[in-house]
C-alpha cells in the first residue's frame, strides 16, 4: 500500500503516521516530493488490519493498493495465457475462437434434441440449455430441474457435444456434476461467494459470468474465490452491464475484452445475446468479439425462437446461426484463431 500525504501535511502528522504504519506491523519507508511526501507500506497484508483505515488521519490524503487484489488471476508479463480444455473439440484458449451455443432453457426432449443438432451441424464447440433459471420474475419459466439435465446428457449421448449448464445453488452442486461438463455461474451469481468457493473445490472448468453492475476488477476477485480453492479452470464471460441505455437489454462491454487479456491468464468469452437481447445483433457482436480477441462466445440458438420460453427475441433460429458460423470462418482466420471441429460422424 501507498499512503499519499495531503499537501498541507506537517512533519508532525508524518511522524504519527509512521507510528501507526509501524504499530500495525508494516515497514515505512518515506518518500519525499516536492509538493507532498509518500509513505510505502512494505509487509504482506493478508492477516493484518487493513491500511486503508489510515485514510482517517490528519495529514493522510489517500491510500492506495499497489498490487491487484487477485494474485492467482493475475497475469504475469511474459508467461502465456492459460488454456481451459473442456474436451478434445473444446478448449478454451491456445488461440481457438470456441463457440457454445444451445437454447437459454431446456424446455422438452425434442426441444433441446432438435437444438443439439442444430449447432453441431453449424459447428459449435458445446452446448448450452439452462436446466435452473435465475428468472427476474418468479412466475417466469423457471427450468426442468434434474429432468432437463437429463435431457441434456440425451443431447450429449446424440451429439458427442460436452454439455454447459447452470449452478443456481450450492445444494444442487451434486446432481449437476452428473451431467454437466463446465458449470455456469450466472452474472446473478458472480458474488455468491460460498457457491464459488464450493466450485473451488471441483475440477470441472466453470464459466463466470461478469454481474450486471460489476467492474472488472470484481470479476476478476470473483474468479480468485475459486482460483483459491484449487480450481484452476475457470473462463471468464462478458455478458453485458447496466447501463443508462435502454435500447438494448444491456450494453455488451467489448472494452472488457482488451483489458481482460492484459490483466489475466483467464480464457475470455462474450455472450452477444444478453450482451443485447436482441437476435438481429447477436451476429454483429459476436464478430466484434472475434475481432477484440476474445476466445469464444456463448450462443442462445433456439429450433422456433418465437415459441421458447425463455429469451425466444435474443434466441438465433437454425438458419440465422449456420449464417453467423459461416461468417465467422474468415474472419477468425484473419484473426489467426482456431474454429474447426472435428467431429466423429454419428
Ligand atoms: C443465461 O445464460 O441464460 C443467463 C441467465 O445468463 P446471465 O446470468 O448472464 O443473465
Ligand atoms: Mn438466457
Amino acid at each position: 500500500m501507498i499512503v499519499v500525504m495531503s499537501a498541507n501535511a506537517t512533519e508532525e502528522h508524518l511522524k504519527i503516521t509512521v507510528g501507526h504504519i509501524e504499530d500495525l506491523g508494516y515497514r515505512a519507508h518515506i518518500l519525499r516530493g516536492v509538493e507532498r511526501n509518500v509513505i510505502a507500506c512494505i509487509g504482506d497484508e493478508r492477516g493484518k488490519p487493513q491500511l486503508l483505515g489510515l485514510e482517517v488521519l490528519d495529514g493522510v490524503d489517500k491510500v492506495m493498493p499497489v498490487l491487484a487484489p487477485y494474485k492467482l488471476a493475475a497475469r504475469v508479463k511474459g508467461v502465456s495465457r492459460q488454456p481451459v480444455p473442456v474436451s478434445v473439440n473444446c478448449v478454451f484458449g491456445e488461440n481457438n475462437f470456441c463457440i457454445i451455443a444451445g437454447p437459454c432453457s431446456v424446455e422438452s426432449e425434442e426441444q433441446i434434441m432438435q437444438a443439439a443438432k442444430i449447432v453441431r451441424a453449424a459447428g459449435a464447440n458445446a452446448l448450452r440449455g439452462g436446466a435452473y433459471k435465475p428468472r427476474s420474475s418468479t412466475y417466469a419459466f423457471q427450468g426442468m430441474g434434474e429432468e432437463g439435465l437429463k435431457l441434456l446428457a440425451l443431447a450429449k449421448q446424440e451429439t458427442g457435444l460436452p454439455i454447459v449448464t447452470e449452478l443456481m445453488d450450492v445444494q444442487q452442486l451434486e446432481v449437476v456434476l452428473r451431467y454437466a461438463d463446465v458449470i455456469q455461474v450466472g452474472a446473478r451469481n458472480m458474488q455468491n461467494f460460498s457457491l464459488l468457493r464450493e466450485l473451488g473445490k471441483i475440477r470441472n472448468p466453470v464459466l463466470l459470468k461478469r454481474g450486471l453492475s460489476a467492474t472488472v476488477e470484481e470479476l476478476l476477485m470473483s474468479a480468485e474465490y475459486i482460483l483459491a480453492e484449487g480450481n484452476p479452470n475457470v473462463i471468464l464471460c462478458e455478458r453485458g452491464i447496466r447501463t443508462y441505455e435502454t435500447a438494448t437489454r444491456n450494453t455488451l462491454d467489448l472494452n472488457a475484452i482488451p483489458v481482460l487479456l492484459e490483466r489475466t491468464h483467464l480464457p475470455v468469452i462474450v455472450d452477444p445475446s444478453h450482451g443485447t437481447g436482441v437476435a438481429r445483433y447477436v451476429s454483429p457482436m459476436t464478430k466484434a468479439a472475434l475481432a477484440c480477441g476474445a476466445d469464444g462466445a456463448i450462443i442462445e440458438v433456439h429450433p422456433d425462437p418465437a415459441n421458447a420460453l425463455s429469451d425466444g427475441n435474443q434466441s438465433l433460429d437454425s438458419a440465422a446461426f449456420a449464417q453467423l458460423m459461416t461468417e465467422l470462418k474468415p474472419l477468425a482466420e484473419a484473426m489467426k484463431k482456431e474454429m474447426s471441429v472435428k467431429h466423429t460422424a454419428r
